[in-house]
């Protein structure tokens, strides 16, 4: 059944709360200047508490979730996140602290901050880091300006960056953003880096390469040395693009092959939840050359005691509010303290062991053109579906039918067709095999009925909808279409 909006359901004067008048009278008019005070209501749905709870719940219903289904979304790494970390995150001692408040009364946070910072260290081979970061794109620029004031320090003019042509699509943005110029380099018939182009492309103008390690073909770089060589030997740094350090952690250390500086997607790899817009984390770790480039405050600690420091002349000043998202680093300690060195390869172990059972029992139906083994993530391809008219989108679509998030799609962009896999190590062998099988099973409907693949989903409460239509021609201001306009043109996708 279609939802209505919460707004055909508002009832003038229905309210989910019974809130006491305000019995300021005309009081509030002498403290608040008129010109602040609204001259019309708030517009707001009225309805009860149940339809307000049941309206959300519902909705909520209709989509996929990590809690609720299986999502192999390549590169986001949408694992299952412990609830425990979340519980422990929303503890009031934690959470109802004012940034505000002197650091002489809150070494509890900063402590917890600061081992969080030496523990992503140790993880990564790094000397020094910041938290600040919001996202993992914000990490890449926050680096991206530490990178260009070292040079701009040492009057050095560096006004290059290169980046694979697999590299992820925020590499680019960040660089251009900070002032740099973007200069592609090809990659192999392996999917790796092409030497030859990245040795053709180094010069004293580079100030460093943006690498993704495993790439976002999911194979990890196996000329890595030889790219350090050839970047370090003119100068230029390393950068990690460390989003997918899901397949790394406790087996190799980017800061030991090579690697200047790097962002953590805290919120992929560490236990939170992302993917619906909430605050993610994404701190930068560096080596010794650029830590004192690195934002302020630094979170450091002198005998027992934990202070905050701001007076760092060559800091590139700050990024963010206050430290950070810190609730998301808090869940990040815990779950490393949770883990342990241990764990924390064990997490690596699985993903990639889940990432190639997948690869080796699909692969014959979707031919990748890069072969091999495989770390976190496979790309599989769905170019040989063509001949009978079905792409990507329309395998992805019909997946939902079987109650499975589709893998990311059409990227990486040098991979006609792709189905970018992520199973990551949270998911049982059940769970895997059933993906293979409702895969192995779309890929014989192909065969035999590929209109039936075109036309899914079948069974979602969306059916397809016009994806162009909905790009051109938004139609999202109620004011100018009016409810019922918005409402039809759902509608058109949608059952019963
Ligand atoms: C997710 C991702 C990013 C960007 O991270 P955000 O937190 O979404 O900004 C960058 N690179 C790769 C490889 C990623 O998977």
């Amino acid at each position: 059944m279609m939802e209505a909006l919460i707004f055909e359901k508002s009832k003038r004067a229905r309210k989910a709360v019974s809130l006491p008048e305000v019995d300021l009278g005309k009081e509030i008019e002498k403290r608040i200047p008129s010109n602040y005070l609204r001259k019309t209501g708030l517009g707001l749905p009225e309805v009860s508490e149940p339809d307000l709870v049941r309206h959300f719940t519902r909705l909520s219903q209709r989509n996929m979730s990590v809690d609720t289904n299986f999502y192999p979304l390549g590169s986001c790494t949408m694992k299952y996140n412990p609830k425990i970390n979340e519980a422990l995150a929303n503890l009031p001692g934690l959470s109802e602290l004012h940034p505000y408040q002197p650091s002489s009364g809150v070494q509890g946070i900063l402590h917890i901050l600061h081992e969080t910072g030496r523990m992503l260290e140790e993880i990564s081979g790094m000397d020094g880091i910041s938290l600040q970061p919001a996202a993992g794109a914000h990490g890449e620029l926050t680096s991206m300006l530490m990178i260009k004031a070292y040079f701009e320090d040492r009057k050095e003019k560096r006004d290059k960056i290169l980046i694979p042509d697999s590299a992820h699509g925020t590499n680019p943005a960040s660089s251009s953003l900070a002032g740099f110029k973007v200069v592609k380099i090809d990659s192999n018939p392996e999917g790796e880096v092409d030497l030859k182009c990245l040795s053709r492309n180094m010069d004293e103008k580079v100030a460093c390469i943006m690498l993704t390690i495993p790439n976002t073909l999911g194979l990890f770089e196996k000329n890595i040395l030889d790219i350090a060589q050839i970047i370090h030997s003119k100068g230029g740094f390393i950068y990690l693009d460390g989003a997918n350090l899901n397949a790394l952690m406790g087996i190799t250390r980017p800061g030991d092959f090579g690697v200047d500086v790097m962002h953590f997607n805290l919120h992929k790899t560490f236990s939170t939840p992302h993917g619906g817009g909430g605050p993610g984390s994404g701190p930068v770790g560096t080596k010794e050359k650029l830590t004192a480039y690195l934002p302020v405050p630094t979170i450091e600690k002198k005998g027992d005691d934990y202070w905050l420091n701001y007076q760092r002349s060559k800091s590139i000043g700050k990024v963010r509010s206050f430290y950070g998202n810190v609730r998301v680093v808090i869940k990040t300690y815990c779950y490393l303290r949770i883990l342990g060195k241990e764990g924390l390869r064990q997490v690596s172990e699985d993903a990639i062991l889940s990432a190639n059972y997948i690869r080796k029992k699909l692969e014959s139906y979707y031919p990748s053109p890069y072969k091999g083994v495989c770390m976190h993530e496979c790309v599989l391809s769905a170019k040989n579906k063509r001949e009978k008219g079905v792409r990507a989108l329309d395998i992805a679509k019909r997946l939902l039918d079987f109650g499975i998030h589709p893998p990311t799609i059409y990227f990486p962009l040098i991979v006609e067709e792709a189905l970018m896999i992520e199973p990551t190590e949270t998911e049982s062998k059940e769970t895997l095999d059933a993906f293979i099988d409702a895969l192995v099973q779309i890929s014989r409907e192909i065969e035999k009925n590929p209109s039936l693949v075109k036309e899914a989903p079948h069974t979602t409460p969306i059916l397809r909808l016009d994806e162009v239509e909905a790009n051109r021609s938004p139609q999202v201001k109620m004011e100018e279409q009016g409810l019922t306009g918005f409402q039809t043109r759902i509608n058109k996708g949608a059952r019963g």
